[in-house]
């Protein structure tokens, strides 16, 4: 039986003022924002093709785009006026050269502290070789010259990129949430020789996909910086793209115009996405890890507010037979008591995003990221260093782990204090 015109109308009516009523009260719950955010976005897909980074039997320049390569920068401004920048790059990772002159020019230009600056890469294995040398003696190799020209021109944007955000900042809300994804898988086997890479879905992984909900004094969504803890290798073809973790950021925004979508890369070191190797797969995953943005969107949101605090410092590494050896670089964001973000270099397993959520889980949700700020191959675990195969090949000592941990926690402590509130002081 159809509904009678009058029902359909008087349905339309109850909806439509309820949906009024649910806008009002959303209105009418909205404090005054307490942050600024601003993003901003650049394409950085090379116009030539280059050299590819991450698998060294490619030994072919790439032949084309499958989609292009993004930078991506979330800017944030506390009550107090304290700024942090994060900084997300469709890239293998980020050479150590490559941040310290990205940082020291957002300190001469916008009085950005580094220790403010996060630079961090998704680790697609479908882009470009980011050379940090120069091309001097490279005269008899014109590809190189050419990579050489791409890392200088790849700076002077990120630079001009940073400035953009922080030009955008305007008044802003934030929110934290979660949800999960189930495509990773660990890739650690162990064999009667030893550990294989072969999907092992016995080994531990961490399947969160972290959600910072960036929204105007309005409350709509302007912004999602989101996280995952995988190796961004479906692919290894001979064309530019930001495989799952593009193809996902790419679904997001097609979804929600206006909305710029940030992936900031966990510790996937021994975590790979299953199955793998053709470009359908890598939309899947894309579209999955899309899909859990959406699914943590629609979860109670947990408000973030300041003060924001931020760390950087290094923790001296043992690498095999040279004691003290290696500045190992080591971040720390803290939003007041709402969320707090260990950042670690380079390749990191699994391991530390777990430990970490353990031992730093208080009042703050933990967010932990790897793949930022240099890149100095894989940092295994104890447990992963004991165990050997090819995430343990590094030089680094057994006591890597400790020495990373002790000091993350020392900023921590450190950072836990500054960000309580002032005490009040009454009079006598
Ligand atoms: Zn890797």
């Amino acid at each position: 039986m159809r509904p009678s015109l009058k029902l359909c109308a008087l349905v339309v009516l109850i909806l439509s003022s309820s949906l009024a009523d649910a806008a009002a009260a959303t209105k009418a719950v909205l404090s005054e924002p307490d942050w600024k955010a601003g993003v901003a976005t650049v394409n950085i897909t090379p116009s030539e093709q280059l050299r590819m980074s991450g698998y060294a039997a490619r030994k072919k320049p790439a032949e084309g785009t499958l989609i292009d390569l993004y930078a991506k920068a979330l800017a944030l401004e506390d009550l107090r006026g304290r700024r942090v920048v994060i900084l997300t790059l469709d890239l293998i990772g980020v050479p150590r050269l490559l941040r310290e002159s990205v940082a020291r020019q957002a300190l001469e230009r916008f009085q950005l502290p580094p220790s403010a600056l996060v630079m961090n890469a998704s680790h697609t294995h479908c882009g470009p070789v980011v050379r940090t040398g120069d091309a001097k003696g490279r005269d008899t190799d014109p590809l190189y010259q050419k990579e050489v020209a791409y890392r200088v021109e790849l700076e002077r944007r990120l630079v001009t990129l940073i400035g953009d955000a922080l030009d955008a900042l305007a008044p802003a809300r934030l929110s934290y949430t979660f949800a999960r994804a189930g495509f990773a898988m660990n890739r650690r086997t162990p064999t009667d020789k030893g550990y294989r890479n072969f999907p092992n879905p016995e080994g531990p992984v961490d399947h969160q996909v972290p959600v910072l909900q960036v929204s105007n004094e309005a409350g709509e969504l302007k912004g999602v910086l989101f996280g995952y803890a995988c190796h961004n290798t479906t692919l290894g073809i001979y064309l530019y793209g930001g495989d799952y973790a593009g193809f996902a950021q790419k679904y997001f925004e097609a979804a929600h115009p206006g909305v710029t979508a940030l992936f900031l890369m966990g510790c996937g070191a021994d975590q790979n996405p299953y199955p793998r190797s053709l470009i359908e797969l890598a939309e899947q995953h894309g579209r999955t890890l899309a899909t859990a943005v959406e699914a943590a969107l629609q979860t109670t949101p947990r408000p973030v507010r300041g003060p924001l605090l931020a760390v950087q410092e290094d923790v001296l590494l043992d690498r095999t037979g040279k004691l003290d050896d290696y500045p190992y670089t080591l971040q720390i964001l803290r939003f007041g008591n709402d969320l707090v973000m260990p950042i670690l270099s380079s390749e990191v397993v699994v391991d530390y995003s777990l430990r970490l959520k353990k031992e730093f889980a208080g009042s703050a949700a933990v967010w932990v990221a790897g793949y930022s700020n240099d890149y100095c191959g894989y940092i295994p675990s104890r447990r992963v260093e004991l165990e050997g195969g090819y995430e343990a090949n590094g030089p680094w000592e057994l006591d890597t782990e400790e020495r990373i941990m002790a000091k993350l926690h020392e900023l921590n402590r450190r950072m836990t204090t500054d960000a309580a509130p002032t005490p009040v002081t009454v009079k006598p």
